[in-house]
Parts: C-alpha cells; sequence; structure tokens
C-alpha cells in the first residue's frame, strides 16, 4: 500500500505505523499515542521506530482508535492498557485500584532502610491497592513476613494477582485499616492512604476522576484516614517499630502532630523528588 490519504483525520485505508501515530497524535499526547499502539501490537518501542511502514491489521486499527479516542476523553493510560510499572517491576491495574505514583517510591527506599539489615521481619502494608508496595517489600526483602490489606475484596483480587504474577509471597486479609487483624505484632506498618480532601477540586481533574475515589478522599482536610491509622498503629506495632505513612504535599505538620499524640518517637518527615515533605513516621517504643 502507498502512504493512505487522510479523510476527516482518519485514513480511507488500513494505516502504518507511521499514519495510526500521525493521527492520534492530532488528539492525544505523542508518548500516550505510542505506549497504546505498542500495547495494541505488544511490541517493544523500538519497533514502532524501526518498522514505522508496517501496515496495520484492521483489528489492531480498530482497538488502537477505540483507545485513542478513549484517552481523549480522559481515561487514564494505566487503565487503557491495564499496566504501570512501579519500581522497576509491572503491575496490573484496574479502576478499582490507584494507579501507583513514582511519589510512593519514597516510601519503599525508606521502608526499605527501615528494615536494613533484619531478617524475617514483619511487614504490614495498610491499604495495599494494587498491591504496589506490599509485592515490592516482598521482593526487595526477600525473606520478610508481609501482611497486606484493603477494606475492598475487588481490590485484593488485583494486589493478589501482582503477587502471583511477580512471585510474590504476600499474605492478603480484607479489613477495614485494623478490624479484622487479630494479636499479630509488625516491625514495619506502612501506608499510602487516602489523604486529599473531600473538596479538592484536583478530584474532578485528569487521572483522578477515573480512580476509586475511597482510595483519594479522606475527609474535610483529608486526614480522617491518616488519623485513623495513626491513632491505631501502636497496638500492632513491635517495640522499636516503625509506621511510616505517605501524606499529601501539605500534610507532614498536620501528621507529624498526629504521630506525637499517639506517642511515637524519632518522628521524621521525608522529601520526595520534588523536594516536598511527602512521607512522615516515627517508631514506636513501646509502652512506658
Ligand atoms: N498522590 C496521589 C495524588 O495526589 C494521591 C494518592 C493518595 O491519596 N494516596 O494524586
Amino acid at each position: 500500500m502507498n502512504q493512505p490519504t487522510m479523510r476527516n483525520g482518519l485514513p480511507d485505508d488500513l494505516p502504518d505505523i507511521a499514519h495510526a501515530l500521525r493521527w492520534a497524535r492530532e488528539c492525544v499526547d505523542v508518548m500516550d499515542a505510542r505506549v497504546l499502539l505498542r500495547h495494541v501490537l505488544q511490541c517493544p518501542a523500538s519497533r514502532l521506530a524501526a518498522w514505522p511502514e508496517q501496515i496495520l491489521d484492521a483489528e489492531d486499527w480498530a482497538r488502537f482508535r477505540e483507545l485513542v479516542e478513549r484517552r481523549a476523553a480522559g481515561e487514564p493510560v494505566a487503565y487503557l492498557t491495564g499496566e504501570r510499572e512501579f519500581y522497576g517491576r509491572n503491575f496490573m491495574v484496574t479502576p478499582a485500584v490507584l494507579i501507583p505514583r513514582p511519589d510512593t517510591e519514597l516510601l519503599v527506599e525508606l521502608a526499605l532502610a527501615h528494615v536494613s539489615g533484619r531478617r524475617q521481619v514483619r511487614v504490614l502494608d495498610m491499604g495495599t491497592g494494587s498491591g504496589a508496595l506490599a509485592v515490592t517489600l516482598a521482593l526487595e526483602l526477600g525473606e520478610a513476613d508481609v501482611t497486606a490489606l484493603d477494606r475492598s475484596r475487588e481490590t485484593l483480587w488485583v494486589a493478589m494477582a501482582n503477587a502471583a504474577r511477580l512471585g510474590a509471597s504476600v499474605s492478603f486479609v480484607q479489613s477495614d485499616w485494623f478490624s479484622a487483624l487479630g494479636e499479630e505484632r509488625f516491625e514495619l506498618i506502612v501506608s499510602n492512604p487516602p489523604y486529599i480532601a473531600s473538596a479538592d477540586p484536583h478530584l474532578e481533574e485528569g487521572d483522578l476522576r477515573f480512580e476509586p475515589h475511597a482510595a483519594l478522599a479522606a475527609g474535610p482536610a483529608g486526614l480522617d484516614d491518616l488519623a485513623e491509622i495513626v491513632a491505631g498503629a501502636a497496638r500492632y506495632l513491635e517495640a522499636g517499630g516503625w509506621l511510616l505513612c505517605e501524606h499529601g504535599y501539605d500534610q507532614a505538620f498536620a501528621v507529624r502532630g498526629l504521630l506525637a499524640d499517639a506517642g511515637f518517637a524519632s518522628i521524621t518527615s521525608w522529601k520526595d523528588l520534588a523536594g516536598i515533605e511527602r512521607v512522615s513516621g516515627g517508631r514506636w517504643l513501646g509502652r512506658a
């Protein structure tokens, strides 16, 4: 086939890779167009560049058009492709779970640093979502005993699928924060809970519109879930154990206050790559 002629922005004939991308660039970001075409063709990025004259078959072209149109209507790329990379691994995501963010890799780094050198450490991830934190920690720590909880059964299915496909050993519990936990205690509790103020206009913008509201919004100041987690965590921590929570860009001071009220020591906030205090935590020294 020669170069297809374009009518109303759409090629009359089946297009080649170059023309499909050119059409898509009219309505979506060029990087998004590439990711979506790679997803449809199940091919590495190099193939798009190396073989621009490859003609799409009718099925791939129809599928690509559908994904581009959905992206143009706002759907997150990760939900369209069903995956997102986190800490160097590919996680399955569905609209039942928050899309893992690069910001949360800070929480992974801090968690690893706080248990470094310890074997058989017991770790709890509260509100696991896709399982990104729990699965990453289980794989990075090797011998750790990782438990992940979430209130939503649908979400736990996604987290369990990720643990299975990435070969991580994680115990999953359906629990509304601490409600279903027993007597067990942990050396480390991590959480990336919902922390956006429920009236924050960002909830109505971009990807957030398509993500589960329950994974994002947490009361008038966005602190309801953080307050519950910080207040309850001590009962589930070994003496000397750490609680580390991700929070919003303007919540570090408030979260340090919650940690102090709950009797934590060594209270600290850590900055993300953008220089914003993004994770705060403290050490539980046990009852005096
Ligand atoms: N960091 C996310 C955002 O601002 C929010 C994630 C969360 O509420 N835990 O989009």
